[in-house]
C-alpha cells in the first residue's frame, strides 16, 4: 500500500478470529509503511492516517483495540489528537501507545496524564511493539467476548422474565430458605406489595407456613402436588392459597419456583357442596327414619290384620264344618257342593293368613338369638318335619357335610324346609325326586346349594318368584307363594343373598350365601 495515501485500510488475508481493528497515526508515509510492515503477521485489521485529523474522523466510525499515535505532527501533535480522542465517548478507553523519538520526562508525564498506556521509542524494535499490541489484541477479544456472554446472559433473564410474566400465577423465585429473588407482576396483584419491597424479603411474610424443611422434601419428588396454605397480603387480610413448589439448580445453588394462585372461590364452592351434602345426608336421614317408621306401622297393621282375621276364618272353617256334619244327608249335592267350596276357601284363606305371619315374623326387625348353628342338624330337622312328604313321594334328600356358621337357628330351619319342599313339590312327573344340599367356603362366608331334578324354572321368572304371592303353578300345585318370599326376607336377615339357576325339565339350584361376619355386613349395608 501507498503511504502517499493519508488514510488506507488493511484487511488481512488470514483465517481465524475476527480481526480486532488497530490505527496508527503518523505524519510521516514512510513509518506507516514500517509500522504496517511490523504488524502484518499479528494478522489484524490496521488503519493508517497521516494526521490527528484523518485519525479522528476514523475513531468516530470504528472501534479501535488499540491506536499508535506519533507524537511529533504537524497542525495537531499526537498529545492534542489524544485529547480530542479522549473527549470522546466512543474512544473515551481505548488504549493510545504514543511513538516518539525522544525522551523526555515532560513527554511521559503530559502523554500519561491524557491517559496513554504506553510509550514506544523511535526506532522502533519490531518485536517489542508486536508483543505490545498482541496483549491489546488480546485484550479487545477478552472484552468483545465478555460483552457476548453478557448479552446473551441479559437475553435469558429476559426470556425468563418474560415466562415468568406470562405464568397464570403469581411465582416466587427464593432460595431454599425462603429468600425471595424474583416475583411476577401477579405477586404485586395478589399480595398488594411492590416487587421491589419483596426482593431479599422473606417468602413466609407472604405464607406463613411455608417450610424450610420442604424444600428438601420437594428435591426428592420434582412433581409436587398442589397444598394449601394460607396466603397473607399486605393489609394483614388473609385468602387460601394453592401452592406448587418446583425445585431447580441454578449455577451456584437450588432454587424454589413457588407459584400461588388464590383458591377462595374453589374453597367456597367446596364449602357450598360440603354444606349441601350434610343437608342432604340430614334429609335421607329424615326420609329413612320416615320411612322406616311407616314400615315398622305397616308392619305391625300386617300382622295385626292377619291375627284379627285368623279368628273369624277360624269359626266360618269350623261352622262349616259342624254344618257339613249336621245337614249330612239333608242337602243336594249341587248344596253339598256349595258348602265343600265355602270350607276349601276358608281353609285356603287361613293358610294364607298362617303364611303371611310367618313372613311378617320372618322380616321383622328387632334382636334374634344369634348362635353357631350346625347345619347338618338343621337340614336333618327340617327333613324330619318334612317325614310325610317325603315318604309319600318316594324322596330322597342327601347332604355332604355342611359348616357351623353363625346365624339365627330358626331362619335356618324355615330356608332349608321350604327350599327341600319345593324342591319335592315341584319335582318331574318322570322321576323320583332327589335333593342335593351342599355348601362351600367363600373369601367372605359361605355359599350353600339346594339342587333339585324337579321341573325347573323358565329363566325369565328367576327373579319374579322371589315376591310375595308369586307363583307360577297355581292350579295343579297347592301353595301360598310365600316360601320364597320367606326364605329371601330369612338370607338378608342374616346379612346374605338368594338366587337361583335353573334348566327347564332338568331341575333347578337354588344357591344363597351367608357371611362369615354377619354383623359387619348389615352394618356396612
Ligand atoms: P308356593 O310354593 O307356595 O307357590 P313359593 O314362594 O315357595 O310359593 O314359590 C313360588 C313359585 O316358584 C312357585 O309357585 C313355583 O312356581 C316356583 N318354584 C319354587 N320352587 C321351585 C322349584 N324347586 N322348582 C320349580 N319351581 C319352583
Amino acid at each position: 500500500m501507498s503511504p502517499k495515501h493519508t488514510t488506507s485500510e488493511l484487511t488481512l488475508p488470514f483465517p481465524g478470529p475476527t480481526p480486532v481493528k488497530l490505527l496508527a497515526v503518523d505524519d510521516d508515509p514512510h513509518n506507516l509503511v514500517a509500522l504496517q510492515a511490523i504488524l502484518e503477521p499479528l494478522n489484524q485489521e490496521l488503519m493508517l492516517a497521516e494526521n490527528g485529523t484523518d485519525a479522528l474522523r476514523l475513531c468516530l466510525d470504528h472501534d479501535f483495540a488499540a491506536i499508535l499515535l506519533d507524537v511529533r505532527m504537524p497542525v495537531m501533535d499526537g498529545f492534542e489528537t489524544a485529547e480530542m480522542i479522549r473527549s470522546r465517548r466512543r474512544s473515551r478507553r481505548t488504549p493510545i501507545l504514543f511513538l516518539t523519538a525522544y525522551r523526555s520526562d515532560e513527554q511521559l508525564f503530559r502523554g500519561y496524564d491524557l491517559g496513554a498506556v504506553d510509550f514506544l521509542f523511535k526506532p522502533i524494535v519490531p518485536e517489542v511493539l508486536q508483543s505490545k499490541v498482541r496483549v491489546f489484541v488480546e485484550l479487545r477479544r477478552s472484552e468483545e467476548l465478555l460483552q457476548r456472554q453478557t448479552e446473551d446472559l441479559k437475553r435469558t433473564e429476559r426470556r425468563f422474565r418474560d415466562v415468568l410474566e406470562a405464568a397464570p400465577d403469581a411465582m416466587l423465585i427464593t432460595t431454599e430458605d425462603g429468600k425471595i429473588e424474583l416475583a411476577n407482576s401477579r405477586v404485586d396483584m395478589l399480595f398488594q406489595y411492590s416487587r421491589e419491597t419483596l426482593i431479599g424479603q422473606n417468602i413466609r411474610m407472604l405464607i406463613p407456613e411455608w417450610e424450610c424443611s420442604m424444600a428438601e422434601r420437594v428435591r426428592e419428588s420434582l412433581a409436587q402436588a398442589e397444598i394449601r396454605q394460607m396466603g397473607v397480603r399486605r393489609d394483614g387480610t388473609s385468602f387460601p392459597a394453592g401452592i406448587t413448589r418446583s425445585p431447580f439448580q441454578a449455577s451456584d445453588a437450588v432454587l424454589i419456583t413457588t407459584a400461588i394462585r388464590d383458591i377462595t372461590s374453589q374453597v367456597d364452592a367446596e364449602a357450598r357442596i360440603e354444606r349441601t351434602n350434610v343437608e342432604l345426608e340430614r334429609r335421607v336421614a329424615e326420609r329413612t327414619a320416615a320411612l322406616s317408621s311407616s314400615n315398622e306401622a305397616l308392619r305391625q297393621f300386617a300382622w295385626a290384620a292377619s291375627h284379627d282375621l285368623q279368628e273369624p276364618i277360624r269359626t266360618v272353617l269350623a261352622y262349616t264344618q259342624w254344618l257339613s256334619e249336621a245337614v249330612n244327608g239333608h242337602l243336594g249335592k249341587r248344596e253339598s257342593g256349595m258348602l265343600s267350596v265355602i270350607e276349601d276357601h276358608a281353609s285356603r284363606l287361613n293358610q294364607l293368613l298362617g303364611a303371611l305371619r310367618q313372613y311378617i315374623h320372618v322380616s321383622e326387625s328387632g334382636q334374634q338369638e344369634w348362635a353357631p348353628v350346625d347345619c347338618n342338624e338343621v337340614a336333618a330337622a327340617a327333613v324330619s318335619t318334612l317325614q310325610t312328604l317325603i315318604q309319600e313321594t318316594g324322596a330322597s334328600v342327601e347332604w355332604s357335610p355342611l359348616p357351623i356358621v353363625p346365624s339365627i337357628e330358626i331362619l335356618l330351619h324355615q330356608l332349608f324346609q321350604n327350599l327341600i319342599s319345593n324342591g319335592i313339590k315341584y319335582r318331574s312327573s318322570e322321576r323320583t325326586p332327589v335333593i342335593r344340599i351342599s355348601s362351600t367356603a367363600t373369601k367372605t362366608g359361605w355359599t350353600f346349594s339346594v339342587m333339585d331334578n324337579g321341573i325347573g324354572i323358565d329363566a325369565q321368572y328367576l327373579e319374579y318368584i322371589f315376591g310375595v304371592f308369586r307363583r307360577l303353578h297355581t292350579v295343579e300345585l297347592s301353595g301360598t307363594g310365600i316360601g320364597l318370599s320367606i326364605c329371601k326376607a330369612a338370607v338378608e336377615r342374616l346379612g346374605g343373598r338368594i338366587w337361583v339357576e335353573s334348566t327347564p325339565g332338568s331341575g333347578s339350584v337354588f344357591n344363597f350365601a351367608l357371611p362369615r361376619d354377619p354383623h359387619r355386613e348389615s352394618r356396612t349395608k
